[in-house]
């Protein structure tokens, strides 16, 4: 580890803050940031807190703080403490809120009264300047290593920087540092953007006579291609990957690897054990390259191996996101219905063509020329079918088959004759899962209501 000769004794339990402004977008190099922060807080059984960046009034909305409670909360990463919100369903141990810095005014109010009267900040021209020093500052980063800033051109001609605007709103340097330094944050885990606000930083922690917290500034998230990531580019929100039906372990899962590793290139690794492996030295120095192709694959192997009761809570989860009422039927009927999908999955919104059509009134058809096709079916050997169904003495996926099979049989022809439109009658579409176990689900009583509707239908 980096020793700082200005850090605070490793002793102190570690506190650590994911602070973003609310911009209405959750970028996945924001959510790895919060991801970064929690796993240290929970390797260290420190402390991990939430704080909401809003003090550009202008651009907060209460929505622009959901998408990203919205994101947190998918992933699974929850915060330690904040204000209480009296709402006892709400996340975070103890139904405890965000921090928001627009609720802390006054306290940054005392704050720059404080720099002011002690000599460290000064009024001028309706603004509040902070006394920067001029002498280079020494950034003991504990991911980029050391680094020394200097005052740039620039700088060095004004050296001093605004902490109140002249409207009396505070500005991100010291609002950033009064609350890291209220709130006992021991690490400051950022994107590496922040670096070049890090000598200011450190600066004003000084002259409020504080250490500074030992820093870890995080490389950017590159495109596949190297170029920058920016908010147009696929996969670069987070809230995209609850709509396209990921798995929330296999996303934390990958962006814990966009710039951390563990030992032997491993590539699965749980979200428990990565907290136990977790640290920041091993943070990697390089810019880390966003491959979608990978977190597919991910996804993939996520699924195959989960638990039937996790596949089916994301399953139900992404049906409802879908407008199906899965709460309307039985749960074993739910349950049944959601199992005869998992193999063919790799993707929640697969669940549409999977497992959709089970909590259907009305069959819908993947396309119109579907629904053409099954209209021109044979109409004397689906009614066979129909037939053969009904009589069937116990009803599963065994004794449906066999009927299928004997109605082919008699009528000598091949089986595919019956299945193909069968599938479509029962489910809209060309593909989903096992179909017997599917008729079996389904229930006689339903897989005959499917066949009359099309057996009562003007053939095509
Ligand atoms: N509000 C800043 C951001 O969104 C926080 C920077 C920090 O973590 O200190 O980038």
């Amino acid at each position: 580890m980096t020793t700082n000769s200005v850090s605070l004794p490793d002793a102190r339990p570690v506190r650590v803050r994911f602070a973003p402004s609310p911009t209405g977008f959750l970028h996945i190099g924001g959510a790895r940031t919060a991801l970064f922060n929690w796993l240290y807080a929970r390797h260290t059984g420190g402390t991990f807190l939430l704080r909401i960046e809003d003090t550009d009034a202008a651009r907060n909305s209460q929505e622009a703080v959901e998408v990203i409670l919205t994101g947190l909360r998918w992933l699974g990463l929850d915060w330690d403490e904040g204000p209480l919100t009296g709402d006892a369903s709400a996340p975070g141990k103890g139904a405890v809120g965000p921090y928001f810095q627009s609720q802390r005014g006054d306290r940054y109010r005392e704050r720059v009264a404080w720099l002011v009267a002690n000599g460290h900040a000064y009024e001028h021209e309706g603004a509040i300047r902070f006394r920067m020093p001029r002498d280079p500052i020494v950034i003991p980063d504990l991911v980029v290593g050391k680094v020394t800033r200097e005052l740039t051109d620039r700088e060095k001609l004004e050296p001093d920087f605004v902490i109140v605007r002249s409207d009396g709103q505070p500005v991100f340097h010291l609002v950033n540092v009064v609350d890291d330094l209220d709130m006992g944050i021991t690490h400051v885990i950022r994107g590496e953007d922040h670096l070049s606000n890090t000598a200011k930083h450190i600066a004003l922690f000084r002259a409020f006579g504080v250490a500074p917290p030992e820093y870890a500034h995080i490389p950017l998230i590159l495109n596949i291609d190297g170029s920058k990531m920016s908010k147009r580019d696929k996969g670069a929100s987070l809230l995209s990957y609850i709509e396209e039906g990921f798995a929330p372990e296999a996303v934390a899962n990958y962006l814990c690897l966009l710039g951390w590793s563990p030992k032997g290139n491993r590539e699965v690794v749980s979200l428990p054990e990565v907290v136990s492996l977790f640290d920041l030295p091993q943070i990697l120095r390089h810019n880390a390259r966003f491959d979608l192709k990978k977190l597919h694959w991910l996804n993939g192997e996520y699924i195959k191996t989960m638990s039937g009761e996790r596949f089916h809570e994301l399953a139900v989860q992404a049906l409802q996101r879908m407008g199906f009422n899965t709460a309307a039927f039985p749960a074993a009927y739910v349950k049944a219905a959601v199992e005869t999908a998992k193999p063919k999955v790799k993707q929640f919104t697969e669940v549409r063509h999977f497992a959709a059509f089970y909590f259907r009134d009305e069959l819908e058809f993947d396309t119109a020329e579907l629904r053409t096709e099954l209209l021109a079916t044979d109409r004397v050997l689906l009614g066979r079918l129909r037939a053969a169904f009904a009589a069937v003495a116990a009803w599963d996926a065994k004794s449906s088959e066999a009927a299928l099979k004997a109605v082919a049989t008699e009528a000598a022809v091949k089986i595919g004759l019956l299945v193909h439109p069968l599938r479509l009658a029962v489910s809209g579409s060309p593909v989903g899962p096992s179909l017997y176990h599917a008729l079996e689900v389904l229930g006689r009583e339903k897989v005959l209501q499917r066949l009359d509707w099309v057996l009562n239908q003007a053939p095509a």
